[in-house]
């Protein structure tokens, strides 16, 4: 295994032995690639404790996280993947219309070929390898791009990848995201590229698959609101969301980013979260085993700023050598504010309030669809009226975060937090082609079709269509 970049010429010659790989039909095969998904599983199991060593490394991510949040949903989309995988396969058999007849219909779930999986640094396992999997299961042969600035993990993925899987068939490229993506796209002609990571840089990848028509899965970020309404269990409300803000020091893209309280709770809620804050994280959070950490200094540095905001009134305290930043809530901030402007990324909650539902719409409307939206409310008409006039990916009724983990939803976003999903059964449609395909039988033939057109085939036409 060498970390010195790859060459051009490198992508190229492994791109030719993917492409005669893919063609040697092999990856059509359902054995195949049930076979290949339990290799997955397999070598995931036997690097275990490697993985949790260098995601503490990279990010101080909990033990606990980063089994759940990282292995356990991948193992998951191994497990879901391989006990569905003979049916999604399966041609499926569609009606033909009676004029059309003696012909049968059938659509045929084709993998695309070549596909490129770029991942970000916040669950830099996860995001690699859960997509990897619908990759596996739709028959394509991989190149994968992990993130340079998770680069314990990434050297750990590229050697678990390089020592288990024949590169023609999967292989894992690392380093600068700019370089290596850029000089891949222009090297390779994917058949597929699958990015999760940031709105601007999910832009270039977008702009860059264009020039050759490459399709593409954005799955992006933004600011995922919390609403809280005045009918709420207020306690498992604060709870809830101070899981989900502080899980991975809030660098999750579902994460949510800042809270629109209804003002009739706002002194009970910031109350709760203190509770929360204290009864998760302890007396100081730097000691807890619990609480991960920034991932570099440039991002604390951003996070950092946003401390000047508003009015701290939980946490705040920071230490840049440690890249530690306390569970904080902040109130007194505004529309004005960056906090408010950009995706936070980090362990600072925003929180302002409302009094008419309206005013709650508008404070998120300000900002592009989120990739995730939660509302806590007692009251069903309430859900459904916030539910149906924002826009956003996916999200939660008194809960937060948790719908990624259920491999029957789609995921993904909406606008500018992304286009396409994955997980479960989308995850195989996103990286199949679903080809139609219709076969005739040649004992009748109708004649209505051809020329020369009269009268009569006009009518019977209209007739048809009518
Ligand atoms: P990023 O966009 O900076 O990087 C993502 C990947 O793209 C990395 O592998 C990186 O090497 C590569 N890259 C960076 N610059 C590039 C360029 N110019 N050309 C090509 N590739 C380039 O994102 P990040 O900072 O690693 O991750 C944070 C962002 O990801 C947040 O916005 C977050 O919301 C989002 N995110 C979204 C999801 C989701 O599922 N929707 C999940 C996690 C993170």
């Amino acid at each position: 295994m060498s970390h010195t970049p790859q060459s051009d010429s490198t992508y190229h010659l492994r791109y030719q032995q993917q492409q005669i790989f893919f063609e040697s039909g092999k990856t059509r095969e359902y054995a195949f690639r049930a076979a290949q998904l339990k290799q997955l599983r397999t070598v995931i199991k036997d690097h275990e404790q490697e993985i949790i060593a260098a995601l503490q490394a990279d990010l101080r991510k909990p033990v606990f996280e980063a089994f759940t949040s990282e292995i356990g949903l991948v193992y998951d989309e191994i497990a879901f993947a391989l006990s569905h995988l003979k049916a999604w396969m399966a041609p499926e058999k569609v009606k033909t219309p009676a004029v059309l007849f003696p012909t049968t219909s059938r659509i045929l779930p084709e993998p695309k070929g070549t596909v490129l999986i770029i991942a970000p640094w916040n669950y830099p396992f996860m995001l690699l390898f859960s997509p990897l999997v619908g990759a596996i299961a739709a028959g394509n042969t991989v190149f994968l791009k992990p993130s340079e600035l998770a680069p314990r993990t990434s050297a750990l993925m590229e050697k678990m990848v390089s020592e288990n899987f024949d590169p023609a068939y999967i292989h894992i490229v690392t380093g600068d995201g700019a370089t290596v993506v850029g000089r891949l796209m222009e090297t390779i002609r994917f058949d597929h590229i699958f990015f999760t990571g940031s709105t601007p840089v999910g832009k270039i990848i977008a702009q860059a698959a264009a020039k050759t028509l490459t399709p593409v899965t954005l799955e992006l970020g933004g600011k995922s609101p919390a609403i809280v309404d005045s009918e709420v269990d207020i306690d498992t409300a604060a709870k809830h969301i101070a899981w989900a803000k502080y899980f991975n020091a809030g660098q999750s893209c579902v994460s949510p980013d800042y809270v629109l309280v209804h003002e009739s709770q706002k002194t009970r809620l910031v109350e709760r979260m203190r509770h929360y804050i204290h009864a998760f994280f302890g007396d100081n959070p730097q000691q807890s085993e619990s609480y991960a950490r920034i991932i570099n200094h440039r991002r604390f540095d951003v996070l950092e700023k946003y401390l000047h905001e508003g009015n701290i009134v939980a946490g705040g305290q920071t230490d840049r050598e440690d890249l530690y930043i306390a569970p904080t809530v902040i109130e007194n901030t505004g529309p004005e504010n960056k906090l408010m402007q950009e995706e936070i990324f980090g362990p600072i909650l925003p929180v302002l309030t409302w009094k008419t539902q309206a005013e709650a719409l508008s404070i998120v409307k300000k900002n592009p669809q989120p990739l995730a939206f939660y509302i806590f409310t007692q009251n069903d008409k309430t859900s459904d009226e916030f539910i149906q006039r924002i826009p956003f990916g996916g999200g939660c009724i008194n809960n937060a975060m948790v719908h990624l983990a259920n491999p029957h939803l789609p995921f993904g976003g909406v606008g500018s937090s992304g286009m396409g999903s994955y997980h479960g059964e989308e995850s195989f449609r996103t990286f199949s082609h679903f080809k139609s395909v219709m076969k005739t039988k040649n004992f009748y033939d109708n004649p209505l079709r051809y020329p020369p057109y009269n009268n009569r085939k006009v009518d019977l036409a209209q007739w048809v269509f009518d």
